[in-house]
């Protein structure tokens, strides 16, 4: 048994259901190219094995200079882009270099565009207008004087136009952004980028030329009122565990820090091995679902650094080294998520590097 798996606890990645998300994804926008956005470590994933995974997408988006190295040099010949560009211009000449696509958001970037002589560096750029997410991008007063100049660069060899949106996930919905892009992009022939994943469910009039579904190909729901299930998503990770430890409590026993959890009747509490340091959320109080040996039930008391609680009183087969899913197939992470007050994205992200993680392909 190799050191890593000597503690029970780990995440598996389904390769099978990252094409399948793909698959959604490009059934909802079958004419658009898609962009696989890969940022942090592919929300967790693992940069290479997703990668892998769904190699046939039309490009790659992420936000370090090194994922994009490391997607290049690992072969993958489409588009990379940098979704926040250049922070310094030491590093257009490596951008260049591997065929980088930069975002272009701020005066700054402009700037770095504008020096350098013919044939230096070329470079591709998605140049992001602030349609009113208020994050990055052009104002649109100022959108014509810039893609103007950036127009002008030597070395930009081509521009896709591109926004994105603060409610594609909400009902306030996507129009008033959406009317203003197209109002300052309808007399323009470039390419445009709009859509991450709620959009690209939702929202068809914005899917253009490219999409950039992020958490639909890892299984999540975008929408805080629809399951993934109810979109046809896979989960692409599963974590699971393992008992670790039984106790008995008799009526009035309290369970963990804080003693938060008071049994009325006489319970059994599983010990799970996977806590807060593995990226479990903390804030997920009793009753956060959990499935043990495949059946589902609950969490019981505060999570601990390394252990959480499960309550296995109805579960007969249940003892030390009975399997758990923390979340995956049996368990949505979106539940979990939302019993910790917060989304998917957050806990995917926040698996810890200490959780072995295996790839499989289905
Ligand atoms: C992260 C990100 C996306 C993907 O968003 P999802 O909600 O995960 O689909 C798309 N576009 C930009 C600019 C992003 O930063």
């Amino acid at each position: 048994m190799a050191l890593q798996t000597h503690r029970p606890l780990k995440a598996v990645i389904h390769g099978a259901a990252l094409r399948h998300n793909l698959g959604v994804a490009r059934s909802h926008a079958p004419t658009s190219k898609i962009m696989a956005v890969v940022k942090a470590n592919a929300y967790g994933h693992g940069l290479l094995r997703v990668a892998e995974a769904i190699s046939e997408v039309d490009g790659f988006a992420v936000l370090g200079l090194d994922e994009a190295i490391a997607l290049r040099e690992a072969g993958y010949d489409q588009t990379i882009m940098l979704l926040e560009g250049l922070f310094h211009v030491d590093a257009l000449k490596i951008a260049s270099a591997y065929r980088l696509s930069l975002v272009v958001h701020n005066e700054s970037q402009l700037q770095m565009l504008e020096v350098g002589k013919p044939g230096e560096n070329p470079v591709e750029v998605f140049m992001k207008i602030n349609s009113g997410m208020n994050r990055l991008g052009f104002a649109p007063d100022v959108f014509v004087a810039k893609l103007k100049r950036l127009e002008s660069c030597v070395n930009v060899i081509g521009i896709t136009l591109m926004t994105h949106f603060a409610n594609a996930d909400e009902s306030i919905g996507i129009s008033d952004q959406l009317a203003l892009f197209n109002q300052l992009t309808s007399g323009s022939s470039y390419p445009k980028s709009l859509a991450n994943s709620a959009a690209a469910c939702r929202f068809p009039e914005a899917h253009a030329d490219w999409v950039r579904p992020g958490i639909m190909l890892y299984g999540s729901s975008p929408f805080a009122d629809s399951t993934a299930a109810s979109l046809n998503l896979q989960p692409a990770m599963t974590l699971t565990s393992e008992i670790i430890a039984e106790q008995d409590l008799k009526p009035g026993d309290s369970v963990g820090y804080g003693s938060l959890f008071h049994a009325d009747k006489p319970m059994k509490v599983g010990v799970v091995a996977c806590g807060y340091a593995d990226g479990y959320p903390r804030h997920s109080l009793t009753g956060t679902p959990i499935a043990v040996n495949g059946h589902l039930t609950r969490t019981l008391g505060r999570v601990s650094m390394d252990m959480l609680y499960a309550d296995i009183t109805d579960i007969a087969d249940a003892k030390t080294g009975t399997p758990v899913e923390l979340w995956g197939k049996q368990v949505s992470i979106d539940a979990v998520a939302q019993a910790a007050g917060t989304v998917g994205y957050e806990l995917m992200c926040a698996v810890a590097p200490r959780v072995a993680v295996e790839f499989s392909d289905n």
